[in-house]
């Protein structure tokens, strides 16, 4: 990977984190105002209670995807990105375009995979 493209990736990491902080701050005041919104009905309690609960559920994944940027972002700076955490294999640009984070090639992440699982 040149110079070039690994600005353009930490471009596209750096926008994406920033992304995801403004959802988060999103979700969170959404959050925060179904649970100060008064309701007497049940039904709509229920759908409050529902919706909350995938709010929460995305701000987890959110999360868990802003920590893997971070890492990347540190990556960067180490001048380890784009290298497989696993075989040490450069992983390829395409990879990288659909997941600047990932930290493995896709090989090795189907070996995780069925490891973790
Ligand atoms: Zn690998």
């Amino acid at each position: 990977m040149n110079e070039n493209e690994l600005k353009m990736f930490k471009r596209i990491l750096l926008d994406r984190k920033e992304q995801i902080l403004k959802n988060i701050v999103e979700y969170k005041s959404e959050i925060g105002e179904l649970k100060s919104s008064e309701t007497s009905d049940d039904a709509d309690l229920a759908t409050i209670t529902i919706d909350t609960a995938l709010e929460e559920t995305l701000t987890k994944k959110q999360s868990k995807e802003l920590d893997e940027i971070e890492y990347a972002l540190s990556k960067i700076d180490e001048g380890t990105y784009a290298i497989c955490e696993m075989c040490e294999e450069e992983i390829g640009i395409e990879r990288l375009k659909v997941k600047p984070q990932a930290r493995y090639c896709i090989v090795c992440r189907e070996i995780v995979e069925k490891t973790t699982i």
